[in-house]
Parts: structure tokens; sequence; C-alpha cells
């Protein structure tokens, strides 16, 4: 059964007189436990898509059906719940709380959630545990290096199992090293059962995925499945 079910979505946006097309038609389905690297050149809306996936932004047209739910036409508010249950975030610059602990920041879904403080922080606490960060849980991001600030950032992405990661160039601030490791991470990730959707500019990153959907001036150019998947099948 599909988790994701986009028909025929655009977005445009409108400054002045002028009428931007940055999604034209996407029609993209996405079952449980999919792997997909979203690519395609700046500009091509690969930001946009992720926007409206994330339930950060609603289509100017067509349906998105996530996880059972009509998320097309949802208020703000609406929206921002749907989110709080079902995306887990993680952005190239982290975007972590700087004054706050790593424990602090891993538990903050769970805050908006509603969890009592006592099981916030031990699910945040098996959830750094979980990411290779047990020792690390009482550590400012300024006291971390770039790719544990990541490991916290994937946490707090986990915290609350949501139904998808969407992970917006997770490996952008990171050096090569560092990012194959976030990489292992996120595939570990996977093998658990979870749904990824990744944005990346890098073959090196996407090739990670199984799928590679990429966009082009507002549609999807290509679909198809990673190289490695398709000769085991
Ligand atoms: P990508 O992430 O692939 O670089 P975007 O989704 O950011 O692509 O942008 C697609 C198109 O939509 C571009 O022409 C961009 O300038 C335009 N665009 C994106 N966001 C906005 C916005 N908030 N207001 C106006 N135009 C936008
Ligand atoms: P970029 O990849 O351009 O550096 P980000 O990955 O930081 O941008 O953010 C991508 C989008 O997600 C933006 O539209 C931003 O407003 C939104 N965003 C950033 N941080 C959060 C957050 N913590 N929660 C929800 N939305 C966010």
């Amino acid at each position: 059964s599909s988790l994701i079910s986009i028909d025929d979505i655009g977005k445009k946006y409108v400054i002045g007189a002028e009428v931007i097309h940055a999604l034209r038609s996407v029609t993209l389905t996405i079952n449980k436990g999919e792997f997909v690297a979203l690519m395609g050149p700046s500009g091509s809306g690969k930001s946009t898509l992720m926007n409206i996936l994330g339930c950060l932004d609603t289509p100017s047209k067509g349906k998105y059906i996530l996880n059972g739910m009509d998320v097309s036409h949802m208020t703000d508010d609406e929206l921002a719940e749907v989110r709080n249950k079902e995306i887990g975030f993680v952005f190239q610059t982290f975007n972590l709380l700087p004054r706050s602990s790593s424990l602090d920041n891993v538990a903050m879904p769970l805050v908006y959630a509603g969890v009592k403080k006592v099981e916030r922080e031990e699910r945040a606490r098996k959830t750094l545990e979980s990411v290779g960060l047990g020792d690390r849980v009482n550590h400012k991001p300024n006291e971390l290096s770039g790719g544990q600030r990541q490991r916290v950032a994937v946490a707090r992405a986990l915290v609350n199992n949501p139904s998808i990661i969407l992970a917006d160039e997770p490996t952008g601030n990171l050096d090569t090293k560092t990012s194959i490791e976030i990489m292992a991470l996120i595939e570990e990730i996977h093998k658990k059962g979870n749904t990824i959707i990744l944005v990346t500019h890098e073959d090196d990153i996407a090739k990670h995925a199984h799928r590679i959907v990429r966009l082009r001036d507002g549609v999807i150019e290509d679909d198809f499945l990673n190289e490695e998947v398709r000769s085991a099948l």
C-alpha cells in the first residue's frame, strides 16, 4: 500500500505580475519502506516538492494523500499536526537549538506531541544511543563535531517514530568521510523499515537510495531503480 500518493500536483508562486510554475504536473507514488533520492538541477522544484511532501506547504492544484489522509487542502494548524506526527526532518544546516543539550534537542518533537518529561528523556536518550551518541547526551551543539550534530538531528527526526524521514541535503555541510558515516546511518535506519526521501545533488550520495526521482522544470524527468537494486532483482 502506498504511503505517499501524489496525483498531478502543481505549485505556482505569484510575485507581482509574474507567475512561476515551480511544479507543473507531478504524479508520484511512494510505498512504505522505500528509500528515494530526489535529484535535479537548481530551480527544478526539489525544495517546493519537499515542502509539499513535508506538509510545510500545500499544492496549488492536484491531490496529495499521505498515510491515507488527504492533506491537499489542510489549514496551517492541521498541517502542523500531521507534520508532527508523520514527518521527521533532517536539514543540511542541522537546525539544532544552540543552547540546548543533545537530549533536549532530541526530546523537542515529543514536547509538541504532549509526552511527559520522564518519558521524553527516556525516549530521547534511547534514540541518541541508537545513533551512537549515548556518551554525548549532555553536550550542546557547539561541543560536537559536524557529524555528531547531524546524528543528533537524525535522532530528533526519529524520536517520534514518523512515517517518513525527509532529509534535505543532509551531507551538504559535511566532509567526505563524515558524509559516508551519515549515509551509513541513514541506510541502517532504512533497513529497520523506515521510509526515507533524500534530496541530493551528488550521485555518490544518491547511490545509497533504492530509487532515483529526477525533476526538471517542475516535472519528473526520470524515475528509476538504482543500478545495484535492479541487478539484484
Ligand atoms: P530547487 O530546490 O530544485 O532548486 P525550488 O523548488 O527551490 O527548486 O524552485 C523552483 C522554482 O520556483 C524556481 O524558479 C524558484 O525561483 C521558484 N521559487 C521557489 N520558492 C519560491 C517562493 N517562495 N516564491 C517565489 N518563487 C519561488
Ligand atoms: P536549505 O536547504 O535551503 O538550507 P533548510 O533545509 O534549512 O533550507 O529548510 C528547508 C525548508 O524547511 C524551508 O522552507 C524552511 O522554512 C523549512 N524549515 C526549516 N527548519 C524547519 C523546522 N525546524 N521545522 C519545520 N520547517 C523548517
